[in-house]
């Protein structure tokens, strides 16, 4: 029987999350994965944005010229579905949904969505840690289960959370958090966050910067669920990665790369081969140092 793939985007009513799901249709006839049908859940917090971005793909002249959309021939079918990763009735909601719909389960996990927000205080880390971190994990933990043998994870993290701007205590602990255990990994984001509150985290050797130790936590974690996925031994791979600078709403206009040139990286690592690697953390479509 022809086995029809399932992909599901977070944030992915414009920017980056847009474009990943653009190209994924754009590269689905090429890939190893190839096989029937293929359906993308383009999922939103707004229902209204989800739909309009629904809508663009459908009348884009790349994809119509392409001839990859199912309304004009070919295998690819794009469904809005409600999804805010800060809130967990809706992680939820998706998941028994995702269960229900496809009982034998998904292929692709891309877990894209995440904010930067200015300033820096107290607040502004707990909501950048509420979605970049313990959101992006909720929803790898909710989608990671569904995922079929030999399907892929995606984390859209950023060479922000590099470990460079770290004492050498904090950057050895995210470095054996993410051999460790996942618990471990929050530790030290818990860690951060009292530092913060507090007002000494540069004294307990973080920087003052939400975003960037977020994206730290993203991608220290996503190595620690590839460590407990490996184990199952189902060849599904978890990679963490970062799309470049790109020209977003995030980026307000500085961004280099289109978000086209920017989803390359997360797509790849969803759809190519890439030599069964895992746990590792990629930019510019190669592995490179965290
Ligand atoms: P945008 O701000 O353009 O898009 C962010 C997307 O995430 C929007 O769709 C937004 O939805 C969504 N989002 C935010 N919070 C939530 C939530 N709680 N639940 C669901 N969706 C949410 O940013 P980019 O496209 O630039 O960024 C995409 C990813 O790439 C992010 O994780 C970012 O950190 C990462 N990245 C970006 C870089 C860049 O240069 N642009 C560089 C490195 C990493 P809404 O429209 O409703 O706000």
């Amino acid at each position: 029987a022809v086995q029809s793939r399932v992909a599901a985007v977070t944030g992915a009513n414009k920017g980056i999350g847009l474009a990943i799901v653009r190209q994924l249709a754009l590269q689905y006839p090429s890939s190893p994965f190839k096989s029937g049908p293929f359906l993308i859940y383009l999922t939103a917090r707004s229902p209204e944005r989800g739909a309009e971005a629904v809508n663009t793909l459908n009348n884009d002249a790349q994809l119509k010229q392409a001839k990859v959309l199912a309304q004009d021939g070919g295998d690819t079918t794009v469904k809005y579905h409600a999804l805010d990763i800060s809130d967990h009735k809706s992680i939820h909601a998706f998941r028994d949904f995702l269960k229900e719909e496809h009982p034998d389960g998904i292929d692709f996990a891309i877990n894209n969505a995440g904010v930067a927000l200015d300033g820096f205080d107290s607040t502004v880390v707990k909501t950048t840690l509420a979605t970049n971190y313990y959101g992006t994990l909720e929803a790898s933990n909710a989608f990671l289960p569904l995922i079929r043998n030999g399907g892929r994870l995606v984390n859209v993290s950023s060479t922000a959370g590099r470990l460079n701007k770290y004492s050498d205590e904090i950057r050895n602990a995210f470095l054996s958090a993410s051999k460790t255990s996942i618990p471990a990994v929050t530790a030290l984001m818990q860690r951060f966050q009292t530092a913060v509150d507090e007002g000494r985290e540069q004294k307990a050797g973080f920087p003052s910067a939400a975003y960037a130790t977020s994206k730290a936590g993203e991608t220290a974690y996503t190595k620690a669920l590839a460590m407990e996925e490996t184990k199952r031994d189902r060849g599904v791979l978890v990679n963490a990665c970062c799309p470049g600078y790109v020209d977003t709403d995030m980026t307000k206009g500085r961004g280099r790369k289109t978000p086209d040139q920017g989803a390359m990286t997360p797509v790849m690592l969803a759809l190519h081969d890439i030599g069964g690697k895992t746990g590792e953390f990629w930019m510019s479509e190669q592995i490179t140092e965290w």
